[in-house]
């Protein structure tokens, strides 16, 4: 068994201020794996210490010289790839290739993105032609405090870590307490790359505990989270106390607009996806809307994607989904499941209870239901499990009314032949990011959402900006 009490402040790991044990759960066979501890009020005081401790010398270091340090920070985090591939798969159950793949990949290729996007920003540029004497001077926020979810811990952690680092501003992180190892090892990481003591610092907590002290310590000047939207909401109240600038990236409802021109593997790919990371992602394409020349089609061809699907052990190597996180959620998946039959649409794959031959783990059956309309629980209600929804339509006008009929906007996906079509449909849907056709977006492109799927935006340039306050100065010298 791990065992991983300690918490990383001010550059050195350290005992918790009192014992509070937690054990982590491996959800492909329902053991323990791991205990850490969850914080308390004096542990996250220490680490909001160090961080506003540090943040002048951190906010005065120059970029290049934070830049640097995030680049050997790359080059670490290449060597211990692996590592951050076993323990995300052993705590959150993701499969080992994904591990390996997307979800440990993902981590070097935003600090990549973060790296270029810096070297070409003006950190402080003059306002325009017509006012010479005129700076705009674009500063670190202060302390940051980085809460992040389980479902894709290293994309998360990255996306906040290599920003605020970037940005100059010092930073404690409390990643979830359902995945934690995977963040224990980025902080090794951290300490190898040489950032000064105090600039990150890492404390495990749950959100009643270290979760909502920092959005409510009045140390902290931002916080930037990830999760539900029922957390992203907590947090708000309690940041509004002292008017700290809360950035949120929450979650989604994703519909997957499917025209009768779209290209033959649209439906399995939207299948496929939306059962990748056992359908725990926030931008996952749940909602499949289909025109009804290819309607019926278009369930069988789900109904069988997912009827093939292979859900075993996460630790096996090879292509299958495993298990979701823990008993809360799968049990909140199979509440859905059975709502879903309830309220009247059609089960074409999968179903309550576990896949056939697993009686062990948090397993849950890849499930397709067809006949859908938008109203019903399984069409508003963010699933997190592998639960596809799929609902007919008839006109354009039509999908983009369903479509936007949510109250997230995270991620909304078109598949049709007809670009004008396409590109109409890019404006008018309501969400922070739209994908046609397979295609997704590019390194750097910002990622977030409208509505009730957050205000944040992540990656790149913009995920640069969330970090950083703007000061305009007038009556600037010559130099
Ligand atoms: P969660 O909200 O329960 O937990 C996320 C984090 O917040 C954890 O670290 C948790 O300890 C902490 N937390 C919980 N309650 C808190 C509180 N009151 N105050 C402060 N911190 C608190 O979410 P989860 O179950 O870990 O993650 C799944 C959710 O995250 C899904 O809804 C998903 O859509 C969303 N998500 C969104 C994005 C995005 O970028 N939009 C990305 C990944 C996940």
């Amino acid at each position: 068994m791990i065992e991983k009490r300690d918490f990383y402040i001010n550059g050195q790991w350290v005992a918790p201020s009192a014992a509070h044990d937690f054990t982590v759960i491996n959800p492909s066979t329902e053991k323990p794996c791991a205990v850490i501890s969850l914080g308390s009020q004096a542990d996250t005081d220490a680490a909001v210490a160090a961080a506003k401790a540090a943040l002048p010398g951190w906010m005065a270091t120059p970029v290049e010289e934070r830049i640097a340090l995030v680049e050997r920070l790359v080059d670490i985090y290449k060597t211990r790839s692996e590592d951050l591939a076993q323990a995300m798969s052993l705590e959150m159950g993701a499969p080992l290739d994904l591990s390996r793949t997307s979800q440990a990949g993902a981590g070097a290729y935003h600090l990549k993105n973060f790296i270029r996007a810096a070297k070409a920003f003006q950190f402080e540029r003059p306002l325009g032609d017509h006012a010479p004497n005129d700076r705009i001077i674009h500063e670190a926020v202060g302390v940051a405090a980085l809460i992040t979810p389980w479902n894709w811990p290293m994309n998360q952690v990255t996306l906040k870590v290599g920003a605020a680092a970037i940005a100059g501003c010092t930073m404690v992180l409390k990643p979830s307490e359902q995945s934690p190892l995977n963040a224990m090892i980025f902080a090794e990481m951290m300490d190898e790359a040489g950032f000064p003591a105090g600039v990150f610092n890492l404390v495990n907590g749950d959100g009643v505990g270290v979760g909502s002290q920092l959005s409510a310590h009045p140390d902290v000047d931002m916080v930037s989270f990830t999760g539900s939207t029922r957390a992203g909401t907590a947090i708000s109240k309690s940041a509004a106390e002292t008017l700290k600038k809360v950035h949120l990236e929450l979650g989604g409802k994703g519909a997957n607009v499917i025209f009768a021109d779209a290209d033959e593997k649209a439906v399995k790919r939207g299948v496929l996806h939306m059962m990748q990371n056992t359908g725990q992602s926030c931008n996952a394409p749940s909602r499949m809307l289909v025109q009804r020349p290819v309607y019926d089609q278009a369930v069988e061809t789900a109904a069988e994607v997912a009827g093939n699907m292979a859900v075993s052990n996460a630790m096996e190597e090879g292509r299958h989904i495993g298990p979701v996180v823990n008993e809360v959620q799968w049990s909140k998946i199979q509440d859905m499941i059975q709502k879903g039959i309830d309220e009247g649409a059609r089960l074409v794959a999968g179903g309550t209870g576990r896949p056939e031959g697993l009686n062990k783990g948090y397993y849950v059956r890849p499930t397709v239901f067809a006949d859908a309309n938008n109203q019903m629980t399984i069409a508003r209600e963010e699933i997190f499990g592998p639960v596809l929804t799929i609902i007919p339509f008839d006109t354009e006008e039509e999908a983009i009314e369903i479509a936007n009929d949510t109250p997230y906007g995270l991620t909304n996906y078109v598949q049709t032949q007809d670009g004008d079509r396409a590109n109409r449909m890019a404006r008018a849907l309501r969400s922070g990011m739209v994908e046609m056709n397979g295609q997704s977006r590019s390194a750097g492109s910002p990622f977030g959402g409208m509505k009730q799927s957050g205000n944040g935006r992540e990656g790149g340039v913009w995920g640069i900006e969330d970090f950083l306050e703007v000061k305009a100065v007038g009556g600037w010298a010559a130099e």
